[in-house]
């Protein structure tokens, strides 16, 4: 264990030789790691607390990476990165539309795998970046960033936790066209230009959770912008 305030990160992986080989460049970075080959111990570790986030790989033996996440999110919050084979495009969108933070195809650079867990955790800190008061009105849409709530009229949907920050930094920006690096870089933190379909994944999901209640413009060639508030809808 290097040093008393080091957070925690689980990486749950059965192939040991890729499970090393994380952990190996994780505690390098400081962070203080263990790990877990299978899906059973993975939660049993979750539930025992005290772990800041979770490298999850979607490939296990016993109960696959979604439907952890899946469980993981009933109850808590702490961060998620999946690990994605290459062919697995359908499963890593799942992978977001259930909860995880992020994603990394295999194979990928150990280097990007540090970057991605520090601002993943950047942006998990508690303080989540809101003001407790900050509230947010946009037609019928309103956002209540202390308690993480975003409501239609009466009606409370439920997002996971980037697709509220997303709406967030949207809805924070009214009338600015913000691009996909831009939001890579304020939502989940990347310094670099990162996998823009991530942006594009999360927009989606807003889009279906939202309906006709989202303000969220394609800005072609661009990127997302939040268009005119609309009209409260008459119920005749
Ligand atoms: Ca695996």
């Amino acid at each position: 264990m290097a040093g008393g305030n080091s957070p925690a990160v689980l990486v749950v992986e059965d192939e040991a030789s890729i499970a090393s080989f994380v952990a190996l460049y994780l505690k390098n970075a400081g962070y203080d790691v263990s790990t877990a080959a299978t899906g059973a111990e993975a939660l049993a570790r979750v539930a025992a607390g005290d772990i800041a986030l979770i490298i999850l790989d979607l490939m296990l033996p016993d109960i696959d990476g979604i439907e952890i996440c899946r469980r993981v999110r009933q109850r808590s919050d702490v961060p998620i990165l999946m690990l994605t084979a290459r062919d697995e495009d359908v499963d890593k969108i799942i992978g977001l539309e259930v909860g995880a933070d992020d994603y990394l195809t295999k194979p990928f650079n150990p280097r990007e795998l540090v970057a991605r867990v520090k601002s993943v955790l950047r942006r998990s800190a508690p303080e989540r970046r809101h003001a407790e008061s900050a509230q947010l009105r946009h037609g019928d849409l309103s956002i209540d960033a202390g308690r993480r709530e975003v409501r239609v009229g009466e009606q409370e949907i439920q997002l996971a936790p980037k697709e509220f920050d997303l709406l967030w930094e949207l809805l924070d920006h009214r009338g600015l066209v913000l691009t996909r690096d831009q939001l890579l870089e304020r939502v989940w933190g990347y310094t670099f230009a990162g996998d823009t379909r991530t942006v594009d994944v999360h927009v989606r999901q807003l889009r279906r959770k939202l309906g006709d209640a989202s303000p969220i413009v394609t800005v072609w060639g661009v990127g997302y912008k939040v268009g005119p508030a609309r009209d409260p809808v008459s119920a005749a």
